[in-house]
């Protein structure tokens, strides 16, 4: 079964309980539009090398087509579909005005100079600018991709569009920015941004708590993967607290590409300071921070395998797809599943997990605050407006509680797993509309 149709599948699995016949739900699982383009680079020493770029506009049922741009030496058009449908879902799930697309080039971005990025990145845009606007189709940042690769799309594009349309005040300049998403700063992005992902898992998750009615607290969490996500994530975590004031959790286990730690009983690690030993000693392994002191510890340094099994309360995959398979779900211990990477639990293992008593919150909800994070900036964008820090995250708070409340109640009105019943949220907003 190729990527896209195991990732579609769970679409079928929600209609089924609904229900729906397949004219219904075949129109919502084909992509509208799958662009392959040919890149043509001259590389610094003189040589011209051809990439493969995609874009794929998978449903503009709500929206202009909404999803990151990808450079990796995986990109492919399974792996493409698949993320842009995954796409069309969150942004369902979590209400913002948005369809689904995702793009990429298959290329390794580490063995590029700045200067070799800068021209592939401009010529991508060059070849996709007359698919992609403000009010059709808004890339985003996705693996390899960051603010700086998004100010140089926006430039191109905004160079193009100004031959053509003549932009006539600042505002419609500004506007034209909307084009892309997590840009810096400066340059027509927020500074909630970035900690938005991080921040909306921490909120799914104490809001799925509440509802379970957790009441034994501080829990104990590992954490696979300190990149962006994990480490805000990670931050909110550290500083959440009960009602009378005690720690919420606790983080007895972290790991990022070059492997883990886990914590002594009764200890946990701060991740301010594992954020900032990392940064000095360059891995997570290296950075056994308790309280205010950084150890090296080698007796208690961990695999990624050994960090997904451990006993604790809550397990975070955060880094790569695919992670929780059926050669590790027997072994995994923990009760509940926070999926702040996209796709980190194959459907077998999902299906396992779900009879086994877990409770899995899916990615398509847990991480959905990175994309209402981006709705918020084109937002302000369109509207020539400037959120206070303060208003942008009280108001991913809301979107965040409000997807999760959602989901919850139609887990619990179709007897069903919170997959199956962001899946279920989703169809019905998009057949709706
Ligand atoms: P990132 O590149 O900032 O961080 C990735 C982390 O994973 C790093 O700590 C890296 O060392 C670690 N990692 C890489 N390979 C690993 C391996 N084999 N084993 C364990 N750890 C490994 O990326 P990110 O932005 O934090 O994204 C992480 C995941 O979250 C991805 O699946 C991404 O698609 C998803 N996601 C990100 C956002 C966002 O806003 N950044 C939004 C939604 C979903």
């Amino acid at each position: 079964m190729s990527m896209f149709e195991e990732a579609t599948q769970q679409l079928w699995d929600a209609a089924k309980i609904l229900k729906l016949p397949a004219m219904d739900i075949e129109p919502l699982v084909i992509p509208e539009r799958t662009l392959e383009i040919t890149i043509p680079v001259t590389m610094d020493d003189g040589t011209k090398r051809i990439f493969n770029g995609y874009r794929i506009q998978h449903s503009s049922i709500l929206g202009p087509y909404k999803g990151g741009l990808r450079f990796h030496p995986q990109v492919d058009e399974d792996e493409a579909k698949s993320l842009a449908f995954w796409m069309t879902i969150k942004n369902a799930v979590v209400n913002v005005p948005f369809g689904g697309g995702k793009g990429g080039i298959s290329v390794d971005p580490k063995k590029l100079s700045q200067r070799e990025l800068e021209e592939l990145t401009r010529a991508y845009v060059r070849r996709v600018a007359d698919v992609i606007g403000p009010e059709t189709d808004v890339p985003a940042p996705d693996v390899n991709t960051n603010s700086q690769i998004m100010r140089w799309i926006a430039e191109e594009y905004i160079n193009i569009k100004s031959k053509i349309q003549n932009p006539k005040s600042k505002q419609e300049t500004n506007m034209l920015r909307a084009v892309v998403t997590g840009k810096p700063v400066d340059f027509g992005g927020h500074s909630g941004r970035e900690e938005a992902t991080g921040l909306g898992g921490s909120i799914v998750l104490e809001s799925i708590l509440k509802k379970i009615g957790k009441s034994k607290y501080p829990l104990t969490v590992a954490m696979q993967g300190f990149g962006n996500v994990g480490y805000f994530l990670a931050k909110y975590l550290y500083a959440a607290k009960t009602s009378d004031g005690k720690p919420m959790f606790k983080l007895v286990a972290l790991s990022d590409s070059k492997g883990g730690i886990t914590a002594f009983k009764g200890e946990a690690f701060n991740s301010e300071k594992v954020m900032e030993c990392k940064k000095e000693r360059g891995r997570v392994a290296n950075c056994y921070c308790v309280g205010g002191v950084c150890d090296l510890r080698a007796e208690q340094r961990i695999t990624n395998e050994e960090l997904l099994e451990l006993p604790v309360d809550i397990l975070i995959p955060a880094a790569l797809e695919g992670v929780i398979n059926m050669d590790n779900a027997r072994n995994i211990k923990a009760k509940i599943i926070l999926e702040m990477a996209n796709g980190p639990t194959t459907k077998d293992a999902a299906l396992y997990l779900d009879r086994h008593g877990k409770i899995v919150i899916p990615d398509v909800l847990a991480n959905s605050g990175g994309v209402t994070g981006s709705y918020f900036e084109w937002k302000q964008n369109m509207e020539g407006t400037n959120w206070s820090l303060t208003k942008y995250r009280k108001e991913l708070r809301n979107y965040m509680e409000t997807a999760t409340d959602s989901v919850s109640k139609t887990s619990k009105k179709y007897k069903c797993s919170l997959r199956t019943a962001a899946f279920i949220t989703a169809l019905k907003r998009l057949l709706k509309s």
